[in-house]
């Protein structure tokens, strides 16, 4: 991007980079002090457009202890399909756990939250799956605290819970098991514990840590025993922010509204939202006009950990953008132009994503202590045998984790993972789908393919001590 801005080739602002001693391949990502040394030799002179937006991204002012209030844990479900996520969200939306609230819930606008019978509150994100998850995560945005894996008890621990249950690890955030379908004749939850146990889940009633709950979705059996687990786990979180500033948070979902306009729920995560506010989210910006809740009712403000809808914006944001309450509405718009152009005339990065030619050098800036890497493979024997391979090439210096394995070809979902996890692809046997494919090239991810085991431990065994030769 720099050399066509400049009008010179690649090659030559690579080679630029060398003589000033910066080692760089071709995508990678330039520091701004090196992006201005060498546009100098090439008599260019840099201005960032996106200066003001870094320095709005680290004004980010910290709360002092006494201002926090505990706040609403927010839960996203995740597992298998036809496990019975959609179910549980149902029931939980809809019934008569929720005391004291009159009318269920009518709309779907993303997240709802729910009060339980003793005043306590839930968020919940109504977007059951990992992707929506993960790629909020992809775009920087850690909305969820708690995971409920679902898993249903006439049926196996399946890829897509395996997958559900690396991207809640990958993610740092704690699990709850749902085991589902109880009622089932054929239920046998004793399957789903010994199968959790093989991947080193351990729940509770088999001494391990992991909380877990048999319940029927459908029926709606315990699920109040897995909101008060959900409660619990939120206690051991002490979630809290301060609700006495200006708003800021997440962008959950947004669409055009025939009648009303761009329609956007958000999720506050500090401070009070409040009608008539200036919002920023993204490259769009406007009043907020009206605020509804899931039961389509006005509201004059909304606190932490509180889903809304607003009305107002010039435009539909993408789900994981940040968006912040500004006092100056002309700064506000000021940056959403700033964003919007930034867009149009260039795609740079704002992560670089790792790849096996960058790791030597990372690692040898010293900043670099695990490697994350995603394995997928054509047989459960290669994946075990290249899997434990790599886990032995761990040093003192670096540990490799193995953030998930499986069979299968490369999909999406991997990608995704890859992209929020920092993590390296690599495959076995096996290629990436084309939609995975599209994908990684445009998160830039890297994707290692091998058919001999020992070609991929020599390469990444390489490519640790920093020997790999860069591709040009
Ligand atoms: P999702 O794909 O994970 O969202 O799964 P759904 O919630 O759509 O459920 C898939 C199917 O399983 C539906 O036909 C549900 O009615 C059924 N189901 C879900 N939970 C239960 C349950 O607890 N018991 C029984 N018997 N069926 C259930």
């Amino acid at each position: 991007e720099l050399a066509s801005l400049m009008d010179v080739s690649a090659t030559e602002v690579i080679s630029a980079c060398f003589s000033l001693g910066v080692m760089v391949t071709m995508n990678q990502r330039l520091e701004a002090d090196t992006l201005t040394l060498v546009a100098d030799e090439f008599g260019y002179k840099i201005e960032f457009a996106d200066a003001d937006l870094e320095s709005e991204a680290t004004e980010e002012v910290v709360d002092s202890e006494e201002d926090l209030l505990p706040r609403a844990p927010i839960v996203t479900v995740m597992g298998h399909v036809d496990h019975g996520k959609t179910s549980l969200l149902d029931y939980v939306r809809k019934t008569n756990v929720i005391a004291g609230e009159s009318g269920g819930i009518t709309q779907h606008i993303g997240a709802y939250n729910v009060k339980l019978e003793g005043g306590q509150r839930i968020t919940f994100l109504d977007t059951p799956g990992h992707e929506a998850f993960t790629a909020m995560r992809a775009r920087g945005a850690q909305v969820t605290d708690i995971v409920i894996i679902v898993v249903a008890a006439d049926d196996d621990v399946m890829p897509q819970t395996k997958e559900a249950i690396a991207h809640a690890q990958a993610a740092g955030v704690p699990m709850i098991i749902a085991i589902n379908k109880v009622d089932k004749p054929n239920a046998n939850p004793d399957n789903i514990r010994q199968q959790l146990s093989g991947m080193n889940i351990l729940v509770e009633e088999w001494g391990g840590s992991v909380q877990s709950q048999e319940i029927s979705a459908k029926f709606g059996n315990n699920v109040d025993l897995l909101l008060e687990k959900v409660l619990l786990q939120a206690e051991m979180l002490e979630l809290k922010a301060n609700p006495n500033k200006t708003a800021n948070g997440v962008v959950i979902e947004a669409s055009l509204d025939k009648g009303r306009g761009y329609v956007s729920t958000i999720l506050v995560q500090g401070g009070t939202l409040k009608v008539g506010d200036y919002l920023l989210a993204g490259k769009n910006h406007g009043k907020v006009k009206a605020m509804l809740d899931e039961r389509g009712r006005q509201l004059k403000e909304a606190g932490p950990s509180i889903p809304v809808t607003v009305l107002g914006l010039d435009g539909a944001p993408t789900a994981g953008d940040k968006f912040k309450v500004y006092e100056d509405e002309r700064e506000a718009k000021s940056i959403a132009n700033k964003r919007e152009q930034l867009q149009r005339e260039q795609t740079i990065r704002t992560k670089k994503h790792l790849t096996l030619d960058e790791l030597g050098r990372r690692i040898a800036l010293g900043d670099f202590k695990e490697l994350n890497i995603i394995l997928k493979g054509d047989v459960d024997g290669s994946v075990e045998a290249l899997s434990d391979q790599l886990q032995r090439l761990s040093t003192e210096e670096i540990s490799i984790n193995i953030i998930h394995k499986g069979v299968g070809q490369i999909t999406e979902s991997d990608v995704l993972l890859a992209a929020a996890s920092d993590a390296i692809m690599i495959g076995f046997n096996v290629r990436a789908g084309a939609n995975a494919k599209e994908l990684a090239d445009r998160e830039e991810i890297e994707i290692r393919t091998y058919s001999v085991i020992y070609a991929a431990i020599d390469e990444v065994k390489e490519a640790m001590e920093g020997m790999l030769s860069p591709e040009i």
